[in-house]
């Protein structure tokens, strides 16, 4: 028999058997229109900041020629443009890293309270300057999970930069980490990271979206306090190989709390 199960016999053809194949024809479209989307989307990142850079280097090259204090400014946008270019690639690379399932690293104990240590003292010039308090309120001394550190850190930046972000002056940014039994499976033991805001919230109608990559609730905001849109997708994708779950409740005009939920063995 031939691959599409006929037996040639003689000058004739006579069946013996017929190979039936079934796919899913909808959830290939549905992948294959997710990788479309997701090409137009990056497309359209980086054309923007690159517009604007051509722009200026023309402005330099014509116009603005000979004219030190209208460089100094068209040059300062540039380097604007460049630097969200850098983010939009680093958090392109970060993604596709955290997809990735054949690079994944061996998992390590990884002590939370540090991670959330770390992450604090890294935040802490930017949320200063921009008038944002940090809290830490640690329920145990001791927290340790197998997992991925650099990628956790990656977790607890995120998070907290986010509310540092969208908060701003006058806000304050609290981290929780406590013990729970609650949403990690069958293992039934592990911990709760929290980071809360006091900022605007956000919209129960945007919320099952926002862990969807360039996903945002206003992009003029998110671009001009130079988000990616990427940010909780990378959240939602390490917390997942964690085996762990977010929980994301919002009051608009109030405040939000981002809840990492991660097994302890
Ligand atoms: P971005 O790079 O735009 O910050 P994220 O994926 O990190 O992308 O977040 C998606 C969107 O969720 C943001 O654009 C913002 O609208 C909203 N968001 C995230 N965190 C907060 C927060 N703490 N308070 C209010 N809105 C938030």
């Amino acid at each position: 028999a031939n691959d599409r199960g006929l037996r040639l016999s003689g000058g004739g053809v006579s069946v013996t058997g017929v190979l039936i194949c079934f796919q899913d024809v909808t959830e290939v479209q549905q992948l294959d229109q997710m990788r479309r989307d997701f090409v137009a989307n990056v497309s359209h990142e980086l054309r923007t900041p690159l517009t604007a850079i051509l722009g200026f280097v023309e402005t330099l090259q014509g116009p603005a020629r000979g004219d030190p204090a209208a460089s100094d400014r068209f040059l300062s946008i540039m380097a604007t443009e460049a630097s969200r270019m850098n983010r939009l690639v680093g958090d392109l690379l970060s993604l596709s890293r955290v997809e990735e399932v054949s690079r994944m690293r061996p998992m390590d104990p990884v002590d939370l309270d540090q991670v959330i240590r770390s992450v604090l003292q890294n935040l802490s010039t930017v949320a200063s300057e921009a008038g944002c308090a940090l809290v830490y309120e640690r329920a145990r001394a001791e927290a340790t999970v197998p997992g991925d550190a650099d990628q956790l850190l990656q977790v607890i930046t995120n998070l907290v930069e986010n509310a540092v972000k969208y908060g701003g002056a006058g806000t304050t940014v609290t981290v929780t980490l406590e013990d729970t039994d609650e949403g990690v499976g069958v293992r039934k033991r592990g911990y709760a990271l929290a980071v809360s805001d006091d900022g605007p919230g956000i919209d129960n109608s945007h919320i099952a979206r926002l862990t969807e990559r360039f996903y945002r609730i206003d992009s003029h905001r998110s671009r001009e306090m130079g988000g990616t849109g990427l940010g909780l997708a990378i959240v939602k994708h390490i917390v997942n190989r964690h085996r762990g779950r977010m929980q994301i409740d919002s009051v608009f005009g109030k405040g939000s709390v981002f809840r990492v939920l991660i097994p302890a063995d």
